[in-house]
């Protein structure tokens, strides 16, 4: 292995975790974060949570688990080739999409309408709570105790009137560079970039792979139609033969010149501002990123999906029942307490309603679909 560059994160120097644990003799602190997560029940969940297909449309799609395995890859490779730490890049990686609803993003909204005089609903701040608060596996405190570095990177964005709700909490915490300004780890910084290189690659496969995107939509993108060429090139033919493993040679040609766009730009920047330790990126600007023509690439191919992809009438049609089943499951609940499971019900006398957005944004969405064939005898959606 590589040495660790002088700004990468050093989990022998790990600001810490909140309740102080005695080191692993085995594993270093960001290894156990990574463990940790691994072995959540959030984790285990991710497998039956929609990325942008709903789970029952079908079984090849990507799901929210195989979505954070993906970003966990490509964050692996950019840490390993600028010598950061791989794993908290991990850590984070398998971590940042634990707060996650059912339903992806229409979930999100719904809970978020229910959750409007209470606070609101967001999932990175959701992430970060079911870390800190919402696994229950250790004797000694709730959540996973992880480390700052961990969990500043899992909470990746925060408005700032939260981010002062949490400062006054933790002060000089994981929401401290909201409210001051600055940037954080460099191995936070790859993950959110992973994030945004593995969902364009896995959202083009899977909405072809479903129909709904047309091969022709993206051939006007430079960025798809460079890599197609370079596939058809080398194996001509193949788009009549073939025409999925047509998609996947320009995908895996597409996410490796990314990748590398990325760490060479990183580079560059690295090179440039000279940053002598770890704690010295945060007052950088920020240090990984595309390049310039990288950057307005990644862009349009975003736009594509947005229009044509997110935006596409089906999905439109399944998102919007996904927020009805969310709704009515939130109001179904508050009005007849003694629907949720018992100690579901104690939380919401004690908590009020943020104890109902944390039980719903914990379900999967079979299950949340289940409940609401339950609570109303109407199915949640058609069966295809
Ligand atoms: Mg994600």
């Amino acid at each position: 292995m590589t040495a660790r560059a002088p700004y990468a994160c050093d989990a022998a120097h790990s600001r810490g975790r909140r309740i102080a644990e005695p080191a692993s003799p085995a594993r270093s602190e960001f290894q156990r974060d990574r463990d940790r997560v691994v072995h959540s029940t959030a984790f285990r969940r991710l497998v039956y949570k929609t990325q942008v297909f709903v789970n029952h449309e079908g079984d090849l799609f990507r799901t929210r688990l195989t979505h954070s395995l993906e970003v966990a890859q490509i964050g692996r490779s950019i840490a390993r080739s600028l010598a950061l730490d791989e794993d908290l890049v991990e850590a984070i990686a398998l971590a940042h999409d634990l707060g996650h609803t059912p339903f992806g993003h229409a979930g999100q909204d719904a809970l978020d309408a229910c959750m409007k005089r209470h606070g609101g609903f967001e999932h990175n701040l959701q992430s970060l709570r079911v870390v800190d608060q919402l696994e229950q596996r250790y004797g000694a405190f709730d959540g996973l105790n992880l480390t700052f570095e961990t969990r500043e990177g899992i909470l990746k964005r925060c408005s700032r009137a939260m981010a002062q709700r949490i400062e006054a909490k933790e002060p000089g915490g994981v929401a401290h560079r909201f409210v001051v300004g600055g940037q954080p780890s460099l191995e936070a910084q790859l993950c959110n970039l992973a994030d945004e290189i593995a969902y364009a690659a896995h959202d083009i496969d899977d909405g072809v792979r479903s129909g709904l995107l047309a091969p022709e939509q993206l051939g006007t993108l430079p960025l798809v139609a460079r890599h197609r060429d370079a596939a058809l090139s080398q194996f001509p033919g193949l788009d009549d033969r073939a025409p999925r493993r047509l998609l996947a040679e320009t995908l895996r040609r597409m996410l490796s010149a990314q990748v590398g766009d990325v760490v060479e730009t990183t580079r560059t920047a690295l090179a440039t501002h000279a940053p002598h330790d770890a704690n010295s990126i945060r007052a950088a600007p920020p240090l990984v990123a595309f390049s310039q023509t990288g950057r307005v690439e990644a862009a349009a191919l975003k736009r594509v999906l947005f229009t044509s992809l997110y935006r596409h009438p089906q999905v439109e049609r399944t998102t919007a029942r996904a927020r009805e089943v969310l709704h009515t499951l939130f109001e179904a609940y508050q009005g007849a307490p003694a629907e949720l499971p018992l100690d579901h019900r104690t939380s919401l006398d004690r908590r009020g309603p943020r104890a109902l957005a944390d039980y719903i944004a914990g379900m999967t969405d079979r299950f949340a679909a289940r409940e609401f064939q339950r609570l109303t005898g109407a199915r949640a959606f058609d069966a295809d």
